[in-house]
């Protein structure tokens, strides 16, 4: 959510003038899009713009801002720690930063706004819901990006069309809980409404979305995923951890059998579905035994990707007004390396199976001298050609596996 941030309010500010610098030292204006999802990453935003303050000191003029979720409704404690910044935004919230821009650089930045959307390139971003009503008890995003807001489908489907004709062939919608799409909308359309409309869209190819919520998750999407062949057969959806206790205590509102269920729903309507999640480790008071129940549906279910982090608390969240971070940081770590190591066994063994297997992907760029893209289920296939493919469709053989990708060549 926050590359698309980013990517809509670059898009943004090219309308009127500003181009991509190559260092801080050169740059006219810094945005820092802050995430905080976790601990690491708010130290990371902090470390950054701490390191910042010398450069803008040196060169007041330079505009240096700072946006997204650490950017609550309340600036002051922000403004008392980074005074040199100059301005605070609220994610999604980019009108302060263009009036600011206008007064202090006295340029015209009307229209800028309008018809927001990521750069056109082979793929892009778009957001369908901002903000989340979940409030799983361990979870910042409500407090920063607010309550759950859809947008209009005939919005989007301007978006995707405006894309579309800018040469981008995959889109991928996004949302915290996007599963609940347009239940505040006044004819209440769902995710299965909205993807058949965009499966309409002449010259996408492909659609994703993102991130789901058991609890969300009808049948209707899922047989929407099913039957719209635009729609690539991938669900990202996350369990967080294996336990009932540990389930209730951070408010996710499903059981570990329950969502066993759902993935055996999705898997005997969507032939062939990859399935992703995201896991918390060592939430309060999760015990070993606990934690094994986590590791048994890793190796029940074999996901194919599974995103692990470890618990820190978040301010103002439901678990840090009321529950003790007590497991060990050594101990976090120590579960972290486990379904590491468990997932990059898993990982091997079934992309060992896709080798020799044909697959069409959409080539979305370069990196180390080969070219790269996803296939439906979102592998990545690494291939060499002379030729620059970026942004066609192609058929790659598989030759060599690893945990992490797949390697192969052209067959057409
Ligand atoms: S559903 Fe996701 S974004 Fe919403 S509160 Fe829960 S973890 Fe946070």
């Amino acid at each position: 959510m926050n590359k698309a941030d980013s990517e809509r309010l670059e898009n943004a500010l090219s309308k009127i003038g500003f181009e991509n610098s190559t260092t801080p030292a050169d740059s006219d204006l810094i945005v820092l899009n802050s995430c905080v999802v976790r601990q690491g990453a708010e130290d990371k935003v902090v470390g950054m713009l701490t390191s910042l303050k010398p450069l803008k000191e040196k060169n007041p003029e330079t505009i240096l801002a700072l946006m997204g979720c650490m950017v609550g409704p309340n600036t002051k404690e922000l403004k008392q720690k980074f005074p040199y910044a100059d301005i605070f935004i609220q994610p999604q919230n980019y009108n302060p930063l263009i009036q600011y821009i206008e007064n202090k650089l006295n340029i015209d930045t009307e229209g800028c706004l309008t018809q927001l959307s990521a750069k056109a390139d082979v793929t892009a971003y778009i957001p369908i819901v901002q903000g989340c009503d979940k409030f799983c008890s361990f979870c910042i995003i409500p407090y920063r990006r607010g309550r759950e807001i859809c947008r209009p489908v005939k919005e989007i489907i301007l978006e995707t069309q405006y894309l579309s004709e800018r040469g981008v062939k995959e889109i991928t919608l996004l949302g915290q809980n996007i599963d609940s799409y347009g239940h505040d909308l006044p004819e209440k359309p769902d995710l299965g409404d909205l993807l058949k409309e965009l499966n309409k869209i002449d010259g996408i190819e492909r659609i994703r979305f993102l991130t789901s919520h058991p609890n969300d998750m009808s049948d209707h999407i899922i047989e929407s995923v099913a039957e719209l062949e635009k729609v690539c057969e991938h669900i990202n959806l996350p369990i967080q951890a294996g336990d009932n206790e540990i389930l209730n205590k951070m408010r996710r509102r499903y059981t570990n059998e329950e969502y066993r269920n759902l993935i055996e729903k999705i898997r005997s309507t969507i032939p062939n579905v990859s399935i992703s999640t995201d896991i918390i480790v060592g939430f309060c008071g999760e015990n070993d035994t606990q934690f094994q129940k986590t590791i048994d549906i890793i190796k029940d279910i074999r996901f194919d990707k599974v995103h692990a982090a470890a618990y820190s608390i978040r301010e103002n969240t439901i678990a840090m007004r009321k529950m003790l971070d007590n497991v060990p940081l050594e101990e976090k770590k120590s579960r972290l390396n486990q379904i590491e190591s468990i997932q990059k066994q898993i990982l091997q063994e079934k992309n060992d199976l896709l080798c020799g297997e044909t697959f069409e992907i959409l080539v979305e760029g370069k990196k180390n001298n080969n070219q790269y893209g996803r296939n439906r289920n979102d592998k990545l296939i690494y291939f060499d050609s002379k030729e620059n493919l970026k942004g066609s469709m192609t058929n790659i053989k598989i030759n060599k596996s690893t945990p992490w990708s797949l390697h192969g060549i052209k067959t057409t």
